[in-house]
């Protein structure tokens, strides 16, 4: 199946110059979502990323990453921007082009020795992600891999990355 036909291109989204690559074209279409659902799913089968945990980043993560967690039968955790996760915290600050952000997982929902796979819609410039993979590190986490639909290579964000396997499935 042709997935790229299924994500919408936005130009100038959130800001001028940007190129938008929009999902949620590719989310309400009935068999691009099974199919990239399934294939997902496969990719990691096939790479032995065997995890406790799959972790979804707010907030197109957590679609993604809930449906993987489903079919690899792991659970899902959020990682979330800072004060929305009700109970106590880890936090991790990053720096983004202009200024900072700071994500989130609850304290009791990882420990050391969980395995974990980081799942986001898109990697960019890997800033998100590489965050991400130092917050669940800083708790004494196994992080078996990452896995992303879309990847945008012109950015080079898997050098961010840890060495460890990524799975993307589209590439721009
Ligand atoms: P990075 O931190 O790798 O630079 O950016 C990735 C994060 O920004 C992801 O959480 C992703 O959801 C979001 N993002 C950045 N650009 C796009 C885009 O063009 N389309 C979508 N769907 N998400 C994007």
């Amino acid at each position: 199946m042709d997935l790229k036909s299924l994500i919408r291109d936005i130009p100038d989204f959130p800001k001028p110059g940007i190129l938008f690559r929009d999902i949620t074209t590719l989310l309400r279409d009935p068999d691009g979502l099974r199919y990239t659902i399934d294939l997902f799913t496969q990719k990691c089968i096939d790479a032995e990323l065997q995890a406790d945990y799959v972790i979804g980043m707010e907030s197109r993560g957590f679609i993604f990453g809930s449906l993987l967690a489903y079919k690899l039968e792991s659970g899902f955790i959020p990682v979330r921007k800072k004060g929305k996760l009700p109970a106590a915290v880890h936090s991790i600050e990053y720096e983004l082009e202009y200024g900072t952000d700071c994500l989130e997982v609850h304290q009791d929902a990882l420990h050391p020795g969980s395995r974990v796979l980081i799942v986001d819609d898109l990697i960019a410039t890997g800033g998100t992600a590489s965050a991400t993979a130092k917050l669940v590190q800083q708790i004494g986490c196994e992080l078996v891999g990452f896995g992303f639909i879309i990847e945008l290579r012109d950015l080079q964000g898997r050098k961010h990355l840890p060495d460890v396997p990524i799975i993307s499935l589209i590439e721009y």
